[in-house]
């Protein structure tokens, strides 16, 4: 039977994350905004996430210190909470985000104490990342060209990658990219490439329509040397490290957390619509209240279809179905959403300098990070027909 009720110390876990979002999230994320430009690395808001214990690995550590399980469901309905007062800067926030769930499914020990062991307990905001994308390879990932060469004790990489979140300011990216000579999923493998190694470079950060608060970065690798212990999972495991399955694995573990950031989006565009009509006296208006009441069961329904996919993971079932179910409409209510806070809103919303407006722009990322809402939809239609992924 599926329950998702929650414990105190979630209950007490929420209203923090509440109070966080309210008075340090929200207004770091209306400067970033409205500057138009990411947080820099300097900013205080970063210094206080440190210092209330943000930025750090779910690794235990190389003695494997007991650390409280924080379940999937749990991490759903916090992460909602954050995105619910700014997504952008969820994602600007530090820690080993992404690229963790790779490192701790493959890598060696040496690597998660060497990747991983700084984000313990972070000395200084720290960031790591994880580039897919590359200009010619987005939704079919198994498209990339960033080549890897052996040479002596070393790998040589060389290519571009682009829209990568937080590259510039990364200890380390995790770099996806082909060996052998080859092309396609079999041969991908990933490469931890550290901040200042030479050939490293072209940082250039790209404009974006929302989520400004953090970056989203093109760089190149041009004859980038890197040690061979930098290979994920270590030369040991070359041959099985079927470098694609796992990043595939991270972006299936990543869905629902997209579809839980789109309620927490959706919620705020629901928020903000119900106090504009309720102010501007709208709320006397059956087609106004019909169309609110609509959105909030909208986001009702994404919530508990995001919440099965979680609650399947934390029971270590198959759940690409639900996962991939949860983002594509997730992330489609919460346009609706901010499309019906713009709506009503009207002029006052038009005008640039509204809470709305900014989550119209923000939310239109969700549809497209982690798989697009029309490739969500193709591996849902091929599971029903039962075709391979
Ligand atoms: C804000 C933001 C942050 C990002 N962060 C990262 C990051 O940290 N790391 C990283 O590696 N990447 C990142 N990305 C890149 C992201 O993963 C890609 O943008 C995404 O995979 C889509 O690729 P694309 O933009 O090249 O679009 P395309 O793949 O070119 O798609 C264009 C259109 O074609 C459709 N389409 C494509 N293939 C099919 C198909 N088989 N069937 C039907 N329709 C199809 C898509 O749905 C879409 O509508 C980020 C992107 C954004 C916008």
């Amino acid at each position: 039977m599926i329950d998702f009720r929650i414990d105190e110390r979630t209950r007490e876990r929420l209203a923090d994350a509440r109070e966080w979002g309210r008075s340090a999230m929200r207004p770091a994320g209306l400067e970033a905004d409205r500057l138009s430009a990411p947080l820099p690395e300097g900013h205080p808001y970063f210094a206080k996430f440190i210092e209330r214990g943000g930025g750090r690995t779910r690794w235990p550590g190389p003695a494997g210190a007991k650390r409280e399980r924080t379940s999937v469901v749990e991490t759903l309905l916090l992460l909602e909470e954050l995105a619910y007062w700014d997504r952008g800067v969820t994602v600007a926030d530090p820690g080993p985000s992404l690229p963790e769930t790779n490192v701790l499914a493959m890598g060696t020990e040496e690597q998660k104490e060497r990747y991983l062991g700084p984000f313990l307990a972070p000395d200084r905001p720290r960031w790591a990342c994880f580039a897919m994308t590359e200009p010619g390879a987005g939704s079919d990932a198994a498209a990339i060209k960033t080549s890897a060469r052996k040479d002596g004790d070393g790998w040589i990489l060389n290519g571009a990658k682009c829209f990568i979140g937080g590259a510039s300011r990364a200890d380390w990216i995790l770099v996806q990219a082909v060996v052998g000579g080859e092309s396609g999923r079999r041969a991908q493998r990933s490469f931890f490439v550290e901040r200042g190694t030479p050939g490293l470079g072209g940082f250039k950060i790209e404009k974006k329509m929302g989520l400004r608060a953090y970056e989203s970065t093109s760089f190149t690798l041009q004859d980038c040397l890197i040690p061979a212990a930098n290979l994920l999972g270590g030369e040991e495991r070359y041959e099985s490290s079927a470098g694609f399955k796992t990043a595939m694995r991270t972006f299936n573990a990543g869905r629902p957390i997209i579809a839980a950031n789109a309620v927490g989006m959706g919620r705020a565009a629901l928020d903000e619509a119900l106090a504009f009509a309720r102010e501007s006296g709208l709320l006397h208006r059956d087609r106004v209240r019909d169309r609110l009441e609509a959105m909030a069961r909208k986001l009702r329904m994404a919530r508990l279809v995001c919440l099965r996919a979680g609650w399947l993971a934390d029971r270590e079932r198959p759940n690409i179905t639900e996962a991939s179910m949860a983002k594509a409409l997730a992330a489609g209510v919460a346009q609706e959403a901010t499309a019906l806070g713009m709506e009503l809103l009207g002029a006052t919303g038009a005008r640039g300098d509204h809470l709305i407006e900014k989550l119209y722009r923000d939310v239109k990322a969700m549809d497209i990070v982690e798989g697009t809402g029309q490739v969500q939809r193709v591996i849902i239609a091929r599971n029903l027909v039962g075709l391979p992924r």
